[in-house]
């Protein structure tokens, strides 16, 4: 009897963590939307007004910009997101003498707006199951390896031939379950973006990495940008020629914004979660690749930060790479610390046991399934074993910018000679001319004092690998030589001699051949060389490992779907998800209650005139004359500035609409808890916050400190 009960109570306790039937969690494919009884979560609009693929819905005012979620709050273009997300673009027009990171950015009118290179934006169009089609590709006796190619030959194939079928559209096939469901996603694609306001960095990223993560928070984390088209409407590269963009939809907003306790929901591009993971792969995670890329990035991130004291044009150089660095090493600590006061991957391997039974008790089940927990581990074990030689070759080829730069080159000679859909996706025809910019953006950002030190480092970690891990294009800078000494002198000549480094050199080697970029011999591109068999071998075997892990989980999912009796929500991939929730505070330790607002007064308390806690004297003035214009929360008193609630977010939500239950927008995503880094592995009502900058504030500071009554305008915001 006792044996049965703690049965049910341990299989009510892994429903509960593992199928989302007892709490909030849950990022809702388009495909889920109409499944829900909104009504009883709160909703006030019905399904067709979210998800309307015969009208005009929510759906298509929701945008996907360069990876972050954005969204249009006007009728011509104008577009909301997050500062952070629009940080490249800001970053890419400010020179020492223009210092727009440093004082903020507002354009007057249209023509002072600025081209935020690199930047592209999605609209959702319409998505397609394609699973059919995409495994009919997979024969039944290629080897892993085989299979996996043949899979993302076809999926290039479907998008080519999507995207001819749609001129200007923009097609993806995603991945929804790995190995067994493929959606086909037709985008609007727009590909002139520019800026149009945005708050200085001391309040866009107030706090800067000390707060990031974390609350209570005061950062105001929101831009301004616009769409442009052709004077046709149709998608173009940057011209002075093109308009604004007119969206089916833009969102209304509501000035008035939410309460405590208030219902909200928010649609979004969630990047990647791992949710139906294996102990095998937390287990990875915890113990090999999160702490190797912890140490790593902080010793970057102290290398740069000491460069960036130098002068402010290296600062500026400098900038977006600390940044992303920063925000992922710590998200990292904080997932690390989770997963231990969790104790993930011990639960998760109790749940494994209770499905292991669960097989093991049918005789068919054993046969098909039996294998499936013992085959993942043999491959965890392998890829333990190349852990850190694959960290290290990852790293060697991306962290130099001149070494990156030229392996690209090098790699593009090879693949731009193979069929379109054979080739790596980066340099497919509807690709290339993309590829070049973004490789001309990051020379840009080349400082070649710093460069030095993190390829030094890197060679020296390359060198140093143990056992029988060589990789021979290092062993070969090294010979015979004391080893850090051979390093200096093939570093000072490698950056003497390459041209690599200068803008027409390297854009004249973007269409030659294997053979002249041979003959040129520049120190880089003979490094890229060398180095390309190992490369080469180390994605063959990701190819092999993607291949046995996408058969074994695929299958993993049909037996866990047959034990828990239902079925479940795919992880987050980057595609357009809806989740909900309430705003609301929460305790993250013992005697500790966080309330949901934080209000002016809280960036008036952390001001100490040092960044990141330095606030422009404009904004305390605002705050002591208690300026609040119509953007005051009654109840607080003042302005709110940042907002938590228990809406199931990860990275990519950035920049999503935070909505209230009519569908009007209240706020902005911008980042989560510390506690909630571990969303990505296992989320939780108790400690899963998401944070986002209250619409109260945008408007205010948009209007106060901006002087930028223009935009509120333009997004009919009424009395001000
Ligand atoms: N600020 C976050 C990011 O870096 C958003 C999140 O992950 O919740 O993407």
């Amino acid at each position: 009897m006792k044996r049965i009960s703690s049965y049910i109570l341990f299989l009510f306790v892994f429903l509960s963590s593992c199928f989302n039937i007892f709490t909030d969690e849950g990022m809702y494919p388009l495909s889920e939307i109409y499944k829900l009884d909104l009504k009883s979560k709160g909703f006030q609009i019905n399904a067709k007004e979210l998800y309307n693929p015969d009208g005009i819905s929510l759906v298509d005012g929701i945008i996907n910009l360069s990876g972050c979620t954005a969204l249009f709050v006007s009728s011509d273009g104008l577009i909301l997101t997050n500062y952070h997300c629009a940080f490249r673009a800001i970053q890419g027009v400010t020179t020492k003498e223009r210092d727009y990171m440093h004082s903020g950015f507002l354009a007057k009118n249209r023509s002072e707006e600025l081209q935020a290179k690199g930047y592209t934006l999605r609209i959702i169009e319409s998505y397609k199951d394609v699973s059919r089609e995409v495994l009919s590709a997979v024969r039944r006796k290629m080897s892993f390896v085989e299979q996996t190619k043949a899979i993302e030959k076809k999926i290039k194939k479907i998008v080519v031939r999507t995207e001819k079928k749609h001129p200007g559209k923009r097609a993806e096939v995603a991945e929804m379950f790995k190995g067994k469901t493929y959606v086909l996603f037709i985008y609007t694609y727009i590909k002139d973006v520019r800026l149009v306001y945005s708050p200085p960095r001391s309040i866009g990223e107030f706090g800067g990495e000390i707060d990031n993560w974390m609350w209570p928070r005061h950062t105001g984390d929101f831009s301004f940008m616009r769409a442009y088209v052709s004077p046709y409407g149709k998608s173009a590269d940057y011209s002075l020629e093109n308009v604004p963009f007119h969206p089916k939809k833009y969102i209304k907003i509501a000035p008035q914004g939410v309460n405590k306790g208030d219902f909200v929901f928010m649609l979004g591009y969630p990047g990647r979660t791992y949710r139906h993971s294996t102990s095998y792969f937390f287990s990875f995670e915890e113990n090999v690749r999160m702490p190797y890329v912890v140490e790593l990035y902080k010793k970057m991130i102290s290398i740069m930060e000491k460069m960036s004291k130098k002068g402010r044009s290296i600062a500026i150089k400098l900038a977006p790479r600390i940044r992303g660095l920063s925000n992922a090493e710590k998200n990292y600590r904080g997932k690390l610390k989770g997963m231990k006061r969790l104790n993930l991957v011990k639960k998760r391997r109790e749940e494994e046991k209770m499905l292991q039974n669960f097989i093991n008790a049918d005789k068919r089940h054993k046969h098909r399934y039996g294998h499936i927990l013992n085959k993942i581990c043999d491959i965890y074990i392998e890829k333990r074993i190349y852990a850190e030689y694959d960290q290290v070759m990852k790293y060697l080829l991306r962290n130099s910018n001149l070494l990156n730069l030229a392996f690209k080159v090098y790699k593009s000679s090879i693949e731009r000679k193979k069929p379109d859909t054979e080739r790596d996706s980066v340099y497919m025809e509807r690709n290339f001319s993309r590829t070049k910019e973004f490789m001309l953006l990051s020379l840009k950002n080349f400082h070649e004092q710093t460069d030095k030190i993190i390829f030094k480092e890197m060679l020296l970690r390359a060198f140093n690998l143990r056992g029988n891990k060589r990789i021979p294009a290092v062993d070969e800078i090294v010979r015979n030589v004391e080893p850090e000494k051979a390093i200096n002198a093939y570093i000072e000549n490698s950056y003497k001699l390459t041209k690599i480094k200068n803008r027409n050199f390297l854009i004249g080697l973007f269409g030659k051949s294997k053979e002249q970029l041979d003959k040129m011999g520049d120190t880089f591109i003979v490094l890229a060389k060398n180095l390309y068999p190992a490369y080469k071998k180390l994605k063959k075997r990701e190819k092999r490992y993607k291949g046995a892990l996408d058969n074994l989980l695929a299958k993993l999912i049909d037996v866990k779907k047959q034990f828990l009796g239902g079925d479940f929500i795919p992880d987050a991939n980057s595609t357009l998800r809806l989740t909900y929730g309430r705003i609301k505070g929460y305790s993250p330790s013992d005697a500790v209650y966080f309330s949901p607002f934080t209000t002016l007064k809280g960036i008036f308390e952390k001001n100490t005139g040092e960044i990141p806690f330095s606030v422009p004297q404009k904004v305390l003035d605002l705050y002591y004359e208690k300026d609040f214009g119509c953007f005051k929360h009654k109840d607080l008193n003042d302005v709110p500035v940042a907002m938590l609630y228990d809406m199931d977010t990860t990275g990519g939500n950035s920049g999503s609409p935070v909505f209230n239950s009519k569908g009007e927008l209240v706020g902005l995503n911008f980042d989560r808890v510390f506690e909630a880094t571990i969303n990505d592995y296992a989320w939780n009502e108790s400690y899963s916050r998401s944070i986002g900058v209250d619409i109260r504030f945008i408007l205010w500071f948009t209007q106060k400190f901006g002087g930028a009554d223009y935009i509120l305008k333009e997004m009919d915001i009424k009395n001000i």
